[in-house]
C-alpha cells in the first residue's frame, strides 16, 4: 500500500481533533485515499471532502438518511473521477439535510454540524458539512449540490466562496437526485482561484447525464483573468424586505468598488422574483417525491421487518425518512395528483418560465447580477426548525438563480459586527462562470472585504 503524504494524514488528524463540529460524517480508509493518487493535475495535493449525496465507488452514500444506512456505491459519480484524474485526495464525506432538503444541516440523520464561527449557530445547508469543513480548514475544497441554495447559502454562513454553475455545465451523473431539474454539484473553496480550478475541472459533457450540456467548459486562466464587465446590476425592489441592515451596507462597499474600477452599476428589476419561493417548493416537492419513490426498501439500503410486500414499503418509508422528507414527498404528491395538477404544477411551470424572462431581460443590459447571498447571518440552531416557512424563507435570494437555471457565486464579505461571516452573490448570465469567477478574483485581490 502506497503512504500517505504527510499533509494529508495531518489533515486527517484535524478532521478528527473537529470532530464535535460534525461536519465530516466519515472519513474514507487511507488505503481508498492513497491508491486513488494520480501525480499532477490542477488539484494535485489538494484535498476534497464530498456532500454525503454524490456517489463513491465502495465506500457509503446515505444522503444523511436512515433510510440509506447500510447501502455502498457501485460506481463513482462522474465528479470523481474528474477529481481524482485532476490529483486531488478525496478524503471522506460531510453531514447534509436529509436528501438535500433543508437551509441548515439539522435535518440529518447524523444530527446537526455546527458553524465553526459560533458553535451555537446553524452552518446553513442543505451542504453545510462541506460549507463549514472548507471553513474550518479539514479540507481545501469541497463538494455540494445546489438546488435552490445549497451550495451558496451554507457558503454564506461559513465564509467561504460556493458556486452553484449553469444548469447543466456539471455532470449529474451519481448525485443522488432530490429535483432534477434544479439540481446541480458545485464547489467551495477559500479562494475564487481554487473554486475556479475545482470548477473547470468538474464541469463538461457527460454522455452518462441527459441534461448535461455541450458548451465548451472556458480555460481557467479566462476564469481568473477575464476584464472586468461593463455593467453591473442590483435588482433593488426585491431586495427592499426583510434584509438585514448591515447587508445593505456590505452591498455598498461592493457597488464603491465597481464605480471605482469604471463598471457601471444600474438598478434592475426582476420583477417575478416575489413569487420564487412558493414556485420553487411546488416544483421541487413534486420532483422529490417521484424521485424518492424508489427508496422503498427492495432495492437499496434499509429495509423493515415485514409481513408482506406492502407493509416492507410502508415501514421502510415510514422509518426511514425523517419528518421534512416526509412532508415534502406527501405535498408533491398531492400537487401531482390529478385533480390538482393544472392548478399547482402547471401553473408553477409557467411562473418559472417568466422568471427565466426576468434574468434573460436583465442580462440583456448587464453583464452581473449582484445581492446578498442570504437575507440573514446564519441563525441559531434550534430557532427556525419548528417553522418550515421560516426556514423556507431563507433562500429567498438564491432560489431565484435555480428555477432560471443561471450561475452564482457567493463571494464572503466580512464580517456582521456580532463576528459571524456575511456573504455577497454574484450571478452571471448562462455558461458565463468565467465572468463571476474572474469578477470575484478582483474584489478578493483588491481586498475589498478584508478588513471588515
Ligand atoms: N433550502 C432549499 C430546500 O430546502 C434548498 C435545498 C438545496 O439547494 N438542496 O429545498
Amino acid at each position: 500500500m502506497t503512504a500517505l503524504p504527510e499533509s494529508i494524514q495531518n489533515q486527517l488528524n484535524l478532521i478528527a481533533e473537529k470532530s464535535d463540529l460534525n461536519c465530516v460524517i466519515r472519513t474514507r480508509n487511507e488505503s481508498d485515499i492513497a491508491s486513488a493518487e494520480t501525480g499532477s493535475g490542477i488539484l494535485s495535493g489538494k484535498t476534497l471532502l464530498v456532500k454525503d449525496n454524490i456517489s463513491i465507488k465502495g465506500d457509503p452514500v446515505t444522503c444523511s438518511s436512515n433510510v440509506l444506512e447500510g447501502y455502498t456505491s457501485p460506481y463513482n459519480a462522474t465528479v470523481i473521477d474528474r477529481i481524482e484524474k485532476e490529483g486531488g485526495f478525496i478524503i471522506g464525506q460531510t453531514n447534509c439535510d436529509e436528501f438535500a432538503m433543508g437551509s441548515s444541516t439539522e435535518y440529518s440523520a447524523f444530527g446537526p454540524s455546527k458553524n465553526p464561527f459560533d458553535k451555537t449557530r446553524v452552518t446553513g445547508g442543505s451542504s453545510g458539512g462541506s460549507g463549514a469543513s472548507v471553513a474550518a480548514g479539514l479540507a481545501d475544497m469541497a463538494l455540494g449540490s445546489d438546488t435552490g441554495g445549497s451550495v451558496r447559502q451554507p457558503a454564506s454562513f461559513c465564509g467561504v466562496y460556493g458556486l452553484k454553475p449553469t444548469y447543466g455545465r456539471v455532470s449529474r451523473y451519481g448525485l443522488v437526485a432530490f429535483a432534477s431539474s434544479f439540481d446541480q454539484i458545485g464547489p467551495f473553496a477559500t479562494s475564487a482561484e481554487d473554486t475556479a480550478s475545482l470548477f473547470v475541472t468538474i464541469a463538461g459533457h457527460d454522455p452518462k447525464d441527459a441534461t448535461s450540456s455541450t458548451e465548451p467548459v472556458p480555460n481557467l486562466k479566462d476564469c481568473l483573468e477575464s476584464p472586468l464587465p461593463k455593467s453591473v446590476g442590483i435588482p433593488r425592489s426585491f431586495l427592499s424586505k426583510g434584509l438585514d441592515p448591515e447587508l445593505t451596507e456590505k452591498m455598498k462597499v461592493l457597488e464603491s468598488f465597481c464605480e471605482k474600477e469604471g463598471v457601471e452599476v444600474a438598478d434592475i428589476d426582476l420583477p417575478h422574483a416575489p413569487y420564487a419561493v412558493s414556485t420553487y417548493y411546488i416544483l421541487t416537492m413534486a420532483e422529490a417525491s417521484s424521485n424518492l419513490a424508489r427508496f422503498d426498501g427492495v432495492r437499496y439500503g434499509n429495509r423493515s421487518s415485514n409481513k408482506n410486500i406492502q407493509e416492507l414499503y410502508h415501514k421502510t418509508r415510514s422509518e426511514g425518512f425523517g419528518p421534512e422528507v416526509k412532508r415534502r414527498i406527501m405535498l408533491g404528491t398531492y400537487i401531482l395528483s390529478s385533480g390538482y395538477y393544472d392548478a399547482y404544477y402547471a401553473k408553477a411551470q409557467k411562473v418559472r418560465r417568466l422568471i427565466k424572462h426576468d434574468f434573460t431581460d436583465a442580462f440583456q443590459s448587464v453583464d452581473l447580477i449582484l445581492l446578498p447571498t442570504a437575507p440573514t447571518a446564519a441563525f441559531k440552531i434550534g430557532e427556525n426548525t419548528d417553522d418550515p416557512l421560516a426556514m423556507y424563507l431563507s433562500d429567498l435570494f438564491t432560489i431565484p438563480m435555480s428555477l432560471a437555471g443561471v450561475p452564482a457565486l457567493n463571494i464572503p464579505a466580512g464580517k456582521f459586527s456580532s463576528g459571524l461571516p456575511a456573504g455577497l452573490q454574484i450571478v452571471g448570465n448562462y455558461f458565463k462562470e468565467e465572468t463571476i469567477l474572474s469578477f470575484s478574483r478582483r474584489v478578493e485581490q483588491a481586498g475589498v472585504f478584508t478588513h471588515d
